[in-house]
């Protein structure tokens, strides 16, 4: 049986699933299996399962070690720290051991190990310690040792003990200071600097594109692309790679150096390290908890995996009366992020039809847990996604579920395979209808461009009643289906000539539903003009693009004998979209559906409130917003009604071209990318008084 199908099993016997063999016999497999993954993630930078599976396992082993002590063995990896060093490199002792980190999965486990360092403080401590919670970066960890300043060696982690000689690769990374800068915090005649080597996100897909286009072993994770960059035997490979670093600590020497962790931070940046600026100083646990908790909704801001926080007493002094115990200092611990990661086996591949015709393949997955909820379906984006990421059918696969973004397809595990997994091939022909896909050299993704191709016809009359389009009550994708299967909407128009009768002809309808239902079909006839053109489903019209348009132009009319020029002039109209606009028009089935929309009472002219600004009243004109968290009065939908009627422009992403963030309670990312771009932060109070 192979490493993973003995994973598996083991998983079902944690998950209750009957099992023969004997308690003991389970502990002693889950050691061996534990043992074995450690050195496919330690030694070989290719792990087959992602960190929160083997944390779960590692929790189980040192439940039941503390259930049965007398079963520990000498090899169990909860006494051990990484992994012995590779052959190859030379050993090097390291001075004083690098330890591994105890966990803490949540909030309460957080204060549980607070307060078990403060019960061993009690006798000779009086206040309560501060806190320094550092984000927890997910590299490699590495010790430097300067001599008179000058970088003499380099040394991974090892199995804490014994580390492999890696100076010539650590020479090649331009964040690692060969020389320390003199400043005013003497720096010792010999010192030791610990840190992490990680690989920025940016880097990692063009590293993963461009070793899967030269035919050569992609990584599952830019953990695994810094540990196999760090340790190349070649060190002109490493200095390929655009590995980085940031400096934590200086080992044994920490308190001749500095009294507490939040001061050598500042003197390592002081030196020439990248100290990270995330790291902050908390007076009481439970800002810790807040900060640990903050930050697993805004890792994605980073440019840089982090896989939780790492919490340190701060003070030199009582960090060294708390000591460590076997292989993990008492004074720290990881709070581990929640896991939105797993893997599973890629049973088929799919392809979607998306209402402009876009193909979207989409995985079937044998059905996996990821934070509390079954995944068995997974976005795969397109063809070159797969291509670049060589995902096969039959493949173990590491899917992530990440927030309210659709769970997607990572990568996947290639050491695993046994030959039987295939390559996938984009389908020639589109699904549903049969047509030959296009695929524009420019574009990633392939269309179907059968206008009357059915699967794009179901997704575009869903889009066409939707929340943000015209907004049908009671007409859901369900709906769609059964309407179109059953022929009675064959174009859009359709949808305004439905009638009782045909209604109650249909499975599943009675009385009271097909009334409402016509209720509200005329109720959509009034809807403002511009969700009326977002709801056409024309390529590249969005939400915020129809209402620009439909600012400049008033009426349907207007807009379908509209130039490609004319629609130039408009600010925030570009080629792309004039010339999709002008295409659509340029269709008479199009035409014919407009004028079927007017007979049938379907309001094609602007009304009232989507009309232009006038200048007096266009403060905000040239301006672009964007509101993020909670304001104290108006809704977020009010505040970018409000910015929109004085001329703003309101965006959903901050970027370069954004001009103030209105910023509520609890706000996201968004907050942490305005700020590193310096963008000006209004309240709600400060928006009102600027909108006058
Ligand atoms: P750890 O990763 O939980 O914590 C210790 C490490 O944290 C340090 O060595 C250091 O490298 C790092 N770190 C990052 N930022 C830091 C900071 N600011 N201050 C201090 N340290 C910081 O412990 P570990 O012993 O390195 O290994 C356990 C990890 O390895 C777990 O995440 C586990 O899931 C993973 N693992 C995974 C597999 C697998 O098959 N997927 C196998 C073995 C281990």
């Amino acid at each position: 049986m192979t490493l993973l199908e003995r994973t598996r099993r083991l998983q079902s016997v944690r998950e209750g699933a009957s099992d023969t063999s004997s308690a003991r016999m389970v502990f002693d497999e889950l050691v061996e299996v534990l043992n074995g993954h450690a050195e496919l993630y330690y030694r070989q930078d290719d792990p087959v399962i992602t960190d929160a599976e083997y944390d779960q396992f590692m929790q189980w082993l040192k439940q039941l070690e503390g259930l049965h002590p007398n079963w520990l063995r000498p090899d169990s990896p909860s006494h051990r720290v990484g992994s012995s060093p590779l052959e190859g490199f030379e050993k090097v002792p390291h001075p004083e051991p690098m330890l591994s980190l105890g966990n803490a999965f949540d909030g309460d486990e957080l204060r549980a190990w607070y307060e078990r360092c403060l019960r061993r403080l009690d006798e000779v401590q009086t206040d309560l310690p501060a806190l320094n919670a550092e984000l927890k970066i997910d590299g490699l960890a590495v010790a430097l040792t300067y001599e008179n300043g000058i970088l003499v060696r380099a040394a991974t982690r090892g199995d804490g003990r014994v580390g492999e000689n890696i100076t010539a690769n650590v020479r090649t990374i331009r964040s690692i200071p060969l020389k320390l800068i003199p400043s005013a915090h003497p720096i010792p005649e010999r010192i030791e600097i610990r840190g992490e080597v990680y690989f920025p996100k940016s880097a990692f897909d063009s590293l993963n594109a461009r070793l899967s286009g030269e035919g050569l072993k992609t990584f599952a994770n830019p953990r695994n692309a810094a540990a196999g960059s760090l340790r190349q035997l070649d060190s002109s490979i490493t200095a390929q790679r655009e590995l980085s670093f940031f400096a934590y600590s200086t080992g044994p020497t920490s308190s001749i150096v500095a009294s507490s962790q939040h001061d050598l931070l500042h003197i390592l940046s002081t030196w020439g390290f990248r100290a990270n600026k995330e790291a902050r100083q908390c007076s009481s646990i439970d800002e810790v908890v807040s900060f640990c908790e903050a930050w697993i909704d805004r890792r994605d801001s980073l440019d840089y995996d982090i896989d939780g926080v790492v919490v340190k007493i701060d003070d030199y002094r009582i960090q060294g009366q708390l000591g460590n115990v076997a292989n993990a200092p008492r004074w720290a611990v990881a709070f581990k992020f929640p896991a939105r990661e797993a893997t599973t086996t890629l049973d088929d591949i799919i392809v979607n039809v998306g209402r402009t015709g876009m193909i979207t393949p989409e995985a079937v997955l044998s059905p996996v847990e990821i934070g509390g909820v079954i995944v068995s379906q997974a976005t795969l984006h397109n063809a070159d996604y797969i291509r670049d990421r060589d995902i096969r059918i039959g493949d173990t696969v590491v899917v992530k579920r990440a927030g309210d973004v659709i769970p997607a397809v990572v990568a996947s595990v290639a050491s695993v395979r046994d030959g039987s997994e295939s390559v996938w091939q984009l389908p020639a022909h589109c699904p549903a209808c049969g047509t030959l896909l296009e695929r524009l050299d420019s574009e990633v993704d392939a269309y179907c461009v059968n206008a009357a191709c059915p699967a794009q016809f179901i997704r575009l009359v869903e889009h066409f009643a939707s929340r943000n389009a015209l907004d049908i009550e009671g007409f859901g994708s369900k709906m769609a289906i059964q309407l179109v299967e059953e022929g009675r909407i064959t174009s859009l128009k359709d949808i305004f000539l439905l009638n009782r009768e045909d209604l109650l002809s249909l499975e599943g309808f009675a009385e009271t539903k097909a009334l409402n239902l016509l209720a509200s079909i005329e109720q959509a006839k009034q809807r403002p003009l511009s969700r009326l053109l977002f709801a056409l489903g024309i390529r590249h019209i969005g939400r915020t693009t129809a209402e620009t348009i439909v600012g400049a132009i008033g009426s349907m009319e207007e807009l379908s004998r509209s130039t490609q020029e004319e629609l130039l002039d408009i600010d925030g109209v570009g080629d792309v979209i004039a010339m999709s606009i002008v295409d659509w028009f340029s269709i008479p089935e199009n035409r014919d559906l407009i004028d079927a929309l007017r007979a049938s009472g379907v309001s094609l002219e602007r009304d009232e409130s989507e009309a232009p600004v006038s200048d007096s009243d266009a403060v905000f004109k040239g301006l672009t917003f964007v509101v993020t968290g909670t304001l104290p009065t108006l809704g977020r939908k009010e505040a970018q009604q409000y910015i929109k009627d004085r001329g703003g422009k309101v965006s959903s992403s901050v970027s370069a071209k954004t001009d103030f963030l209105v910023l509520g309670e609890n706000p996201g990312s968004k907050a942490d990318k305005a700020s590193a771009l310096s963008i000006s932060v209004l309240d709600e109070e400060a928006l009102i008084q600027r909108g006058g």
